[in-house]
């Protein structure tokens, strides 16, 4: 009895992840097509890396002491005992290819692109997945500021081509291992006099990385820490230079933007520039997307010192912001009474298949009016009818849904017609 109650249950998708539904795909890939197209005209080209790597590339490029490590990671042990993680970013996977294929020692600029799945046991809301997609691009050597501008300008490039409005771009530094130290101390000082009202997970962060805190989602522990200390005031000199420079090509590009100066990210590798472009259109999840630059990842997973910057954007936020355009599909819907009938409307949708017409052919047992009424519910633009005379010569009826104009001819004049019509 249980057996049989259990092989009837439902199984449903798994907490945090989501189908995207025939209706949706189509957008979603109008969405990436648009995005590929764009960074194409940048110089980037896609870098495809597998969805789970060794636990330890996290833990060593998102950092030991980011949220993302601590507590939102999909790690597991595979049969033969290695410990796995379903990659929650992109980035140190990118940083790994690039070593472990070379693709240093190549001519072309190293600018890469990616659209795929990320994974993070995160809790569950709107706008917040555990399966989710982000769009990643990165850009390898280049240290000039004004690729840091670029990228944005990319970005908003973009956004305006997708007409997604009320978006608005944050930016600071997050300095560098010459001025952080310092930054720091100063910072577990101020934090560790309200220890007490900061949450447990912040306790902890004091001494292990305060500026951690800065990523709390715990209200209390974001008040106390707007009154902190700001990295901005602690910039070494070339840090600094950085920073002017970078917000006099934002400039240039007249793209808006606000100095945010405790907008330090999530992740442990930031250097100098970080930035997010948020958006009014989101509610309370509102990034959009977010990056900066990492100037010493490459060099601490064994490569060449290699500087990089880069960002990610969440395609369910982006989508959710975009001006939807509904895109219908033309196709012929064949309708044809008995055997000898269906036979040649198969291999006639078989011939204008090859020649590029999406074809919808039902192989119900359906009365003529039925298919009829049926071509009409599913919105065919066109229907051809292959009846037993018609088939006999050859030549068949064409009926355009819309205007119910009807054209009767061989298969290849029906074509033609079609093709004139796409
Ligand atoms: P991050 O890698 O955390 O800097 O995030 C970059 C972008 O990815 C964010 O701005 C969001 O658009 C998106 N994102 C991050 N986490 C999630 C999530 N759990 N669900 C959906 N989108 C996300």
């Amino acid at each position: 009895m249980r057996e049989e109650t259990q092989a009837k249950k439902q199984i449903d998708a798994i907490k945090g992840t989501k189908d995207i539904l025939p209706c949706e795909a189509g957008e979603w890939r109008r969405v990436e097509g648009v995005t590929k197209g764009i960074f194409e005209l940048y110089g980037y080209r896609e870098l495809r890396a597998p969805v789970f790597e060794a636990t330890e590339l996290f833990e060593r490029g998102t950092g030991q002491t980011s949220d993302i490590v601590i507590k939102e990671m999909y790690t597991f042990k595979d049969k033969a005992g290695r410990s796995l993680t379903l990659r929650p970013e992109y980035t140190p996977s990118v940083v790994r290819s690039i070593i472990e294929n070379r693709l240093y020692l190549q001519p072309e600029p190293m600018r890469y692109y990616y659209i795929g799945p990320m994974f993070r046991y995160d809790k569950p809301q709107k706008g917040r997945y555990r399966q989710f997609h982000q769009v990643d691009i990165e850009v390898f050597g280049e240290k000039d500021p004004a690729i840091d501008a670029e990228i944005i300008e990319m970005a908003h490039h973009l956004l305006k081509t997708l007409e997604v409005g009320e978006t608005e771009t944050l930016v600071n530094s997050v300095g560098c291992a010459a001025c952080r130290p310092a930054y720091l101390r100063e910072l577990r000082v101020e934090a560790q006099k309200v220890k007490e009202a900061l949450c447990p997970d912040c306790q902890r962060k004091v001494i292990a990385n305060p500026l951690r805190i800065f990523d709390c989602k715990v209200e209390t522990c974001r008040e106390l820490s707007r009154t902190f200390p700001q990295i901005i005031n602690f910039l070494c000199a070339e840090c600094e230079e950085h920073f002017k420079l970078f917000c006099s090509y934002l400039d240039l590009y007249q793209i808006a933007y606000r100095v945010e100066p405790h907008l330090v990210r999530g992740l442990d590798y930031y250097t100098k520039t970080a930035f997010e472009v948020i958006s009014g259109k989101l509610g309370a999840q509102n990034a959009l997307l977010g990056g900066g630059r990492y100037d010493d990842m490459m060099k601490q997973f064994g490569g060449p010192d290699i500087c990089a910057i880069g960002f990610a954007m969440g395609m369910e936020r982006l989508l959710s912001a975009v001006k939807p355009r509904v895109t219908k599909n033309s196709f012929l819907y064949f309708v044809y009474m008995g055997e000898e009938s269906k036979k040649a409307a198969m291999g006639l949708a078989r011939y204008f298949r090859e020649n590029g017409i999406e074809c919808l052919l039902e192989f119900k047992d359906r009365g003529l009016k039925n298919q009829l009424s049926r071509a009409n519910k599913l919105e065919a633009n066109w229907v051809l009818i292959a009846g037993e005379e018609e088939v006999a010569r050859n030549r068949y009826q064409i009926k355009n849904m819309k205007t119910s104009e009807q054209k009767e001819g061989s298969r290849e004049e029906i074509l033609k017609v079609l093709l004139e019509n796409k």
